[in-house]
C-alpha cells in the first residue's frame, strides 16, 4: 500500500506531482489522464493505492465522476480544482473527500504532498474518541477515519482510561469534557501522569459556552481544544498540526539517540536506557550481563582500503547487530566499539549469542568497492558490577584479554 494515484488531464501537473511523490515521499505515483485510465489504473493496482489526488474536471468526466469512482474504492482522496467554488467545495466535502485544493502553483503542490505524507502516516496513529454521546462519537469517528486514522471509542473517561492502559500504542485522544464517571479534565490529568505531550496527543472538546473550558483543558494537560460544533476542516487542521509537531519531536529525539553512520543507538542512549533497565531488573531480581566489543585491526582496514570501506564495514557489523533479539540493548559506543546489555538471560545464553555473533562476523567478508574484506572482533563480557558504567569497565578488561590472547574471541571477566 505505497502507491499514490494522480488523476489529471494536464501533463504538467501529473509530472510535477509524480516527481514530488517519488522524490519527497519515496512512494510510487500511478498516473491517469482520463476517467477511462482511472478505471484501468484502479484495476491494475488494486489494494496498493493508499491515497489519490483527483482532478474534478476531466475530458471524459466533466462532473467529478472520477472522484466518485475513486471514493467507491474507499481510497481517501484530495480534490484538485482549477477554480475555487464554495458550492463545489461543499459538494465534494460532503462526499467524503479529505480536502479540496485549488491549483495555485507551487504552494498547493507542497500542501498536497504534506497531506499525502500525513495520510500515509495516519494509518499507524491509533486514536481514541472519548465521548458520552453516541451521535457525537460516530460523527468524530467518521471524520477521523476519513483522515485515515484507526479509531477506537470509549463512552466516558473511566472507560477511556482503561482502554489507554490496555492499548499503550494509542497515540492520540480526542475527548469530550462533560461525561459521567470521569470527566474530560480528570481524564487528561490522569493520563499526563504517565504520558508526555509528545507521547500522547490529547485534544479536548466541549459544547459548553463557558469561557474557561478551553483554558482549563489546556492547563490540565491537553495539547489543543475545539469548541463543538466544529467543522471537519477545523478538526483536520488541528490534528495535522499536532501530529506534525509530535513527528518533529520524535525525529529530534531519534537524532539525539541514534548513531548517524550505522543507525544503531548511540552511547548516550545506551547509558540512559541501560541504567533504567538495570534498576528495573534489580527490582525484579533478574540476571544482567554487559558486553563490549571492538573490531580487530580496524585501522589497517582504513589504511589499506580507505575510510569509505571502513565505514561500510561498520555498517555491515551494525546490520548483524540488529539481528540480536529485541530485548538486548545494543549500541555503537564510538569508533569501532559496540556495547550490549542483556537482561533476564542466563550467562550461558548470553555467551552462546555472542559466540554465534563473533562467528558470523568472522565468516562473512564485507564486499565493498570491489574488495572482499575479512574482519573479526574481540568481545569482553561480564555479569559483575554495580551500574552500567562499572559493568562496562569490567567487560572492557575481558576485551583487553581477548585482544592479548590473539583477538577474534569472547572472554568473560
Ligand atoms: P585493535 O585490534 O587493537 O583494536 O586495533 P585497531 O586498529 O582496530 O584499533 P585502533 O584503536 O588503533 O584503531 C581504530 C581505528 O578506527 C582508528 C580510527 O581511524 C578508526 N575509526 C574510528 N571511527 C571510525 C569511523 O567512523 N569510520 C572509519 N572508517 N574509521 C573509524
Ligand atoms: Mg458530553
Ligand atoms: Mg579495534
Ligand atoms: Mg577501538
Amino acid at each position: 500500500m505505497q502507491k499514490v494515484l494522480i488523476v489529471d488531464d494536464s501533463e504538467l501537473i501529473t509530472r510535477v506531482l509524480s516527481f514530488m511523490v517519488a522524490d519527497e515521499l519515496g512512494f510510487e505515483a500511478v498516473v491517469a489522464a482520463s476517467y477511462k485510465e482511472t478505471e484501468e489504473q484502479l484495476a491494475r493496482h488494486q489494494g496498493e493505492i493508499f491515497t489519490a489526488v483527483v482532478d474534478l474536471n476531466l475530458p471524459d468526466a466533466t462532473d467529478g465522476q472520477a472522484v466518485d469512482l475513486v471514493m467507491q474504492h474507499q481510497i481517501p482522496s484530495i480534490v484538485l480544482s482549477a477554480t475555487y467554488d464554495e458550492s463545489i467545495r461543499q459538494q465534494v466535502l460532503s462526499k467524503g473527500i479529505v480536502d479540496y485544493l485549488v491549483k495555485e502553483g507551487r504552494y498547493s503542490y507542497d500542501y498536497a504532498i504534506r497531506f499525502i505524507r500525513r495520510l500515509y502516516r495516519n494509518q499507524f496513529v491509533k486514536t481514541l474518541v472519548v465521548d458520552d454521546s453516541a451521535t457525537s462519537r460516530a460523527l468524530i469517528r467518521s471524520q477521523l477515519e476519513l483522515f485515515n486514522l484507526p479509531v477506537m471509542e470509549a463512552e466516558d473517561g473511566r472507560e477511556g482510561f482503561q482502554l489507554l492502559n490496555e492499548h499503550p500504542d494509542i497515540q492520540m485522544v480526542v475527548t469530550d469534557y462533560e461525561m459521567p464517571n470521569l470527566d474530560g479534565f480528570e481524564l487528561v490529568k490522569k493520563l499526563r501522569k504517565s504520558r508526555s505531550y509528545s507521547e500522547l496527543i490529547i485534544i479536548g472538546l466541549s459544547a459548553s459556552r463557558m469561557e474557561t473550558v478551553s483554558a482549563k483543558f489546556i492547563k490540565s494537560g491537553a495539547n489543543d481544544f475545539l469548541h463543538k460544533p466544529f467543522s471537519f476542516e477545523e478538526l483536520q487542521c488541528r490534528i495535522m498540526q499536532n501530529l506534525e509537531t509530535m513527528d518533529h519531536i520524535c525525529e529530534i529525539r531519534r537524532a539525539a539517540n541514534q548513531d548517524y553512520l550505522t543507525g544503531l543507538n548511540n552511547r548516550r542512549y545506551f547509558f540512559e536506557k541501560g541504567e533504567d533497565t538495570i534498576k528495573s531488573a534489580n527490582r525484579k531480581k533478574q540476571p544482567l550481563a554487559a558486553a563490549i566489543m571492538d573490531l580487530d585491526f580496524f585501522k589497517k582496514v582504513n589504511d589499506t582500503y580507505g575510510h569509505d570501506v571502513g565505514d561500510a564495514v561498520l555498517v555491515h557489523v551494525a546490520d548483524i547487530i540488529r539481528k540480536f533479539p529485541e530485548d538486548v540493548i545494543t549500541a555503537r559506543l564510538g569508533g569501532e566499539e559496540f556495547g550490549m546489555l542483556f537482561v533476564d538471560r542466563t550467562i550461558d545464553d548470553v555467551l552462546q549469542l555472542l559466540e554465534e555473533f563473533r562467528q558470523q562476523v568472522a565468516s562473512i567478508p564485507v564486499v565493498c568497492g570491489g574488495h572482499r574484506v575479512h574482519i573479526s572482533l574481540s568481545i569482553g563480557v561480564t555479569e559483575q558490577g554495580e551500574g552500567l558504567d562499572e559493568m562496562i569497565k569490567i567487560a572492557d578488561q575481558g576485551l583487553y584479554q581477548a585482544k592479548e590472547k590473539g583477538r577474534n574471541q569472547v572472554i568473560t571477566a
